[in-house]
């Protein structure tokens, strides 16, 4: 099979210049397209250069509409309004789309199912593999341990990341509170302050940490009478998440139409 060509939303991002990198890197995968806001200072810059290595002849554009006709597959790790602006042109041209955004409230998330009933797409809080692997221990933990420990989400970040609490830490709590019967809105707890009373067995508690160059640290808490469990991700590079994207991209073409994560991409479920 031909080379499946790729186009990057945001590519001068964050995670943008490492998903030009993980492209570059993933054999079967070709750059095909870059775009920018159309007031980044990256217009017309060749994305090797951005990405930090050597000139790729792909230059960074403001428009959309060509970085998705000229690829197979979009990613994009942008933001709430740019990601949900790109579902119309993956509609009308076709194109599935790897979603790395976060931080989609209940709407938004009606707005991709709708569109992923008629193209592929692939839509993941995190696109690590052991962030992945977390999601399904995470489930048998909280179904063994169950009405007994108390459930509470920690997560660290860098200082420059706009949504709390992770889009991570917000699957783990779906997650175990799916596994135990729970309505996550119903049991949520985001932070605390004054007088709070005595902690409710039934309530998942979130603490976010904002600070530094911190990739991403989430910890699920299982607290008992007596002993404790936790379990940690770190993710030390944002290459990863970036690796992860890619390997969904080469995934998902010629998949039929749905809603996929990342647990479909590593084959577990
Ligand atoms: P960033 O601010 O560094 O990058 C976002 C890029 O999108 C910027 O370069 C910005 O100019 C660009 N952009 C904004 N509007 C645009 C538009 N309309 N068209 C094209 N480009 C546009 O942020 P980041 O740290 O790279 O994170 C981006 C998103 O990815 C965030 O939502 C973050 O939470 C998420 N993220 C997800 C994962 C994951 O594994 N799913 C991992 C890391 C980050």
């Amino acid at each position: 099979m031909s080379e499946i060509r790729v186009g990057i939303a945001g590519a001068a991002g964050r995670m943008g210049r490492m998903l030009v990198q993980a492209v570059l890197d993933q054999p079967g995968l070709r750059l095909a397209s870059a775009w920018e806001r159309s007031d980044s200072l990256a217009i017309g810059k060749d994305v090797g250069e951005l990405a930090g290595v050597p000139a790729l002849g792909v230059v960074i554009s403001d428009s959309p509409q060509k970085g998705f006709a000229a690829a197979d597959v979009i990613i994009d790790f942008t933001t709430i309004p740019s990601t949900l602006d790109h579902l119309p042109l993956a509609l009308e041209m076709n194109k599935p789309m790897i979603i790395g955004t976060t931080g989609f409230d209940a709407a938004a998330r009606e707005r991709i199912a709708a569109a992923a009933s008629k193209t592929p797409i692939v839509l993941a809080p995190n696109f690590s593999v052991g962030i992945n692997l977390m999601f399904q221990v995470a489930a048998q933990v909280a179904q063994v341990l169950g009405e007994a420990f108390d459930i509470e989400i920690i997560e660290a970040h860098h200082r420059h990341k706009v949504d709390a609490p992770s889009g991570t830490a917000v699957r783990l709590g779906e997650t175990v509170a799916q596994a135990l019967g729970r309505s996550l809105p119903e049991v949520a707890v985001y932070g605390r302050q004054g007088h709070t009373g005595a902690r409710d067995r039934q309530t998942i508690g979130f603490a976010t940490v904002r600070g530094g160059d911190v990739v991403g640290d989430h910890t699920l808490l299982f607290a008992g009478e007596g002993e404790r469990l936790e379990i940690t991700h770190r993710a030390s590079s944002r290459l990863t998440f970036a690796r992860g994207a890619a390997r969904a991209a080469q995934w998902v073409v010629g998949r039929a139409p749905g809603l996929y994560d990342m647990r479909d991409i590593l084959g577990f479920r």
